[in-house]
């Protein structure tokens, strides 16, 4: 039985899909165009017709239809399904573990809230556009230097002081009382004929039954999701009313700590501007759009959640602060980057012990007190979070009004987090005494110890040295016993295997780490070998090969799905071997995200829930999963782990094979054309394949 997923990939062509962004010219079998994903003048995005996937050897992005659509349209799995499904005219019940039946009433439920959403919108616009009372919102509205054409733009509104109006007119809609209540519209009343706090409601002279108006007094903000439905209200107090600001409560529509004020609006902006600003209030990031920085949103409580950034991370890899930058706002912040941090997808890179150390002569004592045959995972922080500079005490919204070249000039040259750092950790030390400084080197040396990159690192620890006035080679020793000491973001991986560690440490030891840099820094070593002379059905017959060995791919991305849900703990072996890009199965890919954020939220309801954080077209997959690893003979301990990084790393190594074949193809193809440059590129690249391939292989012993 085919799945769901498995239709619409049939039914939707992912040449066809592409093409609709991006303009494809067919080179061959394959297709390419300019990488919608980063910024380049000659193409280095192609699309495989045959395979039904996509690569740019630009940015390193690739995947399959649904990988596409997520990340153009900045779209969770589940949406990319829905949105895929209708196209495909494929009809889905993504129910989580509810039947059909409770899933339509869901949606009907749903689709009856953001009905009511629209219309208690319009009834408020018009209440500040037009009622009589509302001439001091109007003049608020005013005093913020907000526009009319943003009023409408964002649809803003004004709830009236008396305590029914709104409930009144959709009562006379036709709307239930309980539903004004579940929307988050209404109140219930305390007990029958208690008009206690809502005297005014009797003068109104209309019935509304037991339920008093939610907002009242107050200019209103809707809140709206990124496809710009409205799911919610946010309410400014007029005059003296408290809370200043009142949100609606939880509904099954509005999830307070996830939603992003504006991103609806902002969300192509921030592609464009390959940057998403945070700023803390809604006129801030009204004021913002209205003065053209159109990347802006505020987040919708007081703090940054994990959640939100989730959601930014899928448009841009750099965010931006913004936020209040008095005495408070500051820790505010820094709880905001903590978050931020965690967020963001972390590549794992496998870094070989000996490299930890630095020429300060504690070589031999470091090696000697490391286990053998371990490799550190050190994560890096894949994206840029950086802090706008603000003058002290004044918000976004003054900044841009009074001194918009100010604001525009602090948008463009935000400063690194770690300088930002340096300035927050120790504002309220006395960096010439003695304590101050320990204190200093204590409160910076985490931060520094984040930086993976180690020309940049010492870079940091000389300012810190200069700073705090002592001597740069203690702090590096500091520096080593943080982090040695992080054991979180560091994995230690263990080989049971008596032949592995020896060859692991010796392969390892002589190589560098694999980064990202690598492909470029390396472009001077000495070429592969190109003894193959390959011509174009070669080349054609590996990508056949290729789609053989499919299957198999896709049974042991299965097994290892399987595996980690039966031992979640797994998970922190397998993260710094693959990651979710390297699955070629939609199903299995979009698993292992879901799996590995539940891990790294900490939580570990895996048992027998897991099946709740996913949509139900990718149930059949888990059932699969566990049956794949429940017919192999059950293993325990290190040797479940051995399996589990075995099984990952044979993945990352089909995952290259795959990489090299379409290179190959390309670069036979770039020959054929006579394109010098495009040759070298692909070259270089293949060199880079090259390595990690031999990587991998001697670490594993894995051959053929
Ligand atoms: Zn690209």
């Amino acid at each position: 039985m085919a799945s769901i997923i498995d239709t619409i990939k049939a039914k939707i062509d992912v040449v066809e899909e592409i093409g609709l962004v991006v303009a494809l010219q067919k080179s061959g079998r394959s297709f390419k165009g300019l990488c919608p994903f980063h910024n380049e003048r000659t193409p280095s995005f192609h699309v495989f017709a045959e395979s039904q996937t996509w690569h740019c050897f630009g940015c390193n992005e690739g995947g399959d239809v649904f990988t596409f659509v997520q990340k153009q349209q900045g779209l969770e799995f589940r949406d990319a399904l829905a949105y895929l499904a209708e196209k495909a005219g494929v009809s889905i019940e993504d129910n989580g573990t509810r039947n059909p039946e409770e899933e339509r009433e869901a949606s009907a439920i749903k689709e009856r809230l953001r009905k009511l959403n629209e219309d208690a919108l319009l009834w408020f616009h018009q209440m500040l556009l037009r009622a009589k009372d509302a001439t001091e919102a109007r003049a608020y509205i005013q005093s913020r230097g907000i526009s009319s054409d943003s009023v409408i733009a964002f649809g803003l509104g004004y709830a009236p002081n008396q305590g029914n109006a709104l409930s009144s007119f959709l009562l006379g809609r036709g709307y239930a009382e309980y539903e004004l209540v579940n929307g988050g519209l209404a109140r219930t009343r305390e007990g029958a004929g208690n008009t206690g706090g809502v005297g005014s409601v009797e003068g109104t002279g209309e019935a509304s039954g037991g339920v008093y108006d939610y907002f009242r007094q107050r200019i209103i903000f809707p809140i709206r999701d990124t496809r710009g439905r409205v799911i919610g209200f946010g309410g400014r107090a007029l005059g003296d009313g408290q809370p200043k600001y009142l949100n609606s409560p939880q509904t099954v529509l509005f999830e307070k700590n996830s939603v992003l004020y504006a991103l609806d609006l902002a969300k192509d902006a921030i592609k464009l501007a390959k940057q998403a600003i945070i700023v803390e209030g809604y006129v801030d990031a009204i004021i913002a759009h209205q003065h053209g920085t159109r990347q802006t949103v505020a987040c919708i409580g007081s703090a940054i959640t994990e959640k939100h950034i989730q959601q930014l991370k899928k448009l841009t890899k750099q965010v931006t602060l913004a936020l209040d930058p008095d005495a408070a706002g500051v820790t505010a912040t820094e709880h905001g980057i903590q978050e931020a941090l965690k967020a963001f997808d972390r590549s794992v890179v496998p870094v070989p012990l000996a490299a930890d150390e630095h020429r300060t002569g504690t070589r031999k004592e470091g090696k000697r007190n490391e286990p053998r045959g371990m490799i550190r995972l050190e994560e890096q922080v894949d994206a840029e979070i950086n802090v706008l500079q603000l003058p002290p005490g004044q918000d976004p919204d003054e900044v841009i009004r009074q001194d918009f070249s100010l604001w525009s000039y602090a948008v463009a040259h935000p400063i690194a987090l770690v300088d930002y750092y340096f300035v927050a950790k120790t504002a309220n030390l006395d960096l010439r005494q003695p304590g101050g400084k320990t204190e200093a080197a204590r409160r910076l040396l985490p931060v520094i110890a984040m930086i993976s990159d180690r020309v940049k690192r010492d870079a940091y620890i000389r300012k810190l040295a200069t700073m705090i006035a002592v001597d740069e080679r203690s702090l590096h020793d500091e520096l080593r016993r943080v982090l040695r000491k992080q054991a979180n973001p560091a994995v230690i991986a263990v080989f049971s295997d008596p032949m592995g560690p020896r060859s692991i440490q010796g392969t390892l030891g002589r190589q560098r780490p694999i980064t990202k840099e690598d492909g470029r820094e390396d472009a001077i070593e000495p070429a592969e070998p190109a003894k193959e002379k390959s011509n174009r059905e070669e080349q054609e017959q590996q990508i056949y090969a290729l789609d053989r060995n499919w299957q198999s791919r896709l049974q042991w991305e299965d097994y290892l799905i399987g595996l980690l849900l039966q031992n979640p703990g797994l998970s922190q072996y397998v993260c710094g071997i693959i990651n979710d890009g390297d699955f070629a199965g939609t199903d299995t890919r979009e698993l292992y995200r879901i799996l590995n954020s539940v891990y790294q939220r900490g939580s570990s309801p895996l048992h027998q829930s897991f099946e709740q954080y996913v949509p139900s077209a990718l149930l059949a997959t888990i059932a699969r999963a566990r049956e794949s690893v429940e017919s192999k003979s059950s293993l325990s301990g290190t040797s479940l782990v051995k399996d589990a990084m075995q099984c990952a790393t044979r993945l990352k190594r089909i995952r290259l094979l795959q990489l090299n074949t379409e290179l190959r193809y390309l670069m036979s193809e770039a020959n054929e054309a006579g394109d010098a440059e495009s040759m070298r590129q692909f070259q270089q690249q293949l060199l880079a394949i090259h390595r990690q391939l031999r990587t991998i292989d001697s670490a594993m012993h894995l051959h053929g």
